[in-house]
């Protein structure tokens, strides 16, 4: 499947030379994350404005791999305007595409076992980081904006009572 390999590099390169989103948003009323992945050296910082249960905005800043950098710029493309329990659905789904790969490269069959795919959630461009499970090292880049998004939301949830 030489060709969709082409098409999956083609997205990543995209969103790495046109990043989505890119920017700041004033804090507060926006909240600002940061997540690091020590063993790349990536950083990815993400401002954050949740109202009522939805993502209304969002923006990003950082630096780092171009895999760390294009997965950020594809999740603020795919989370933005979305309510929070999807965008945790999401992140689900595409954490799960990557552990499903992670699992599948032979260490330890049945550790670390698999998340089943929820079919219903469409991963779309995302779907093209799917290449990057080949260099185990680099998940943690492709994972770095969605786990730094989790934490936020988290957050967010914990300070809106
Ligand atoms: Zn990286």
């Amino acid at each position: 499947m030489a060709g969709l390999e082409d098409l999956y590099r083609e997205i990543i390169l995209d969103h790495y030379r046109n990043p989505r989103n890119r920017g700041e948003l004033p804090v507060p009323p926006a909240r600002r994350v940061e997540g690091f992945n020590p063993l790349c050296g990536d950083e990815v910082v993400i401002y954050l404005d949740v109202e009522d249960g939805t993502i209304a905005d969002l923006r990003i800043a950082g630096q780092g791999c171009s895999i760390s950098q294009s997965s950020a710029s594809m999740m603020s493309a795919a989370v933005k305007g979305k309510t929070v329990a999807e965008v945790r659905e999401l992140t689900r789904a595409f954490k799960a595409m990557m552990s499903i790969h992670e699992a599948s490269l032979g260490e330890g069959d049945g550790e670390g076992e698999a998340l089943a795919p929820d079919p219903n959630v469409p991963l779309g461009d995302l779907e093209a980081l799917q290449g990057v499970v080949k260099f185990p090292v680099r998940i943690k880049c492709a994972t770095l904006s969605w786990n730094t998004l989790a934490q936020g939301l988290d957050e967010a949830e914990a300070g809106a009572g």
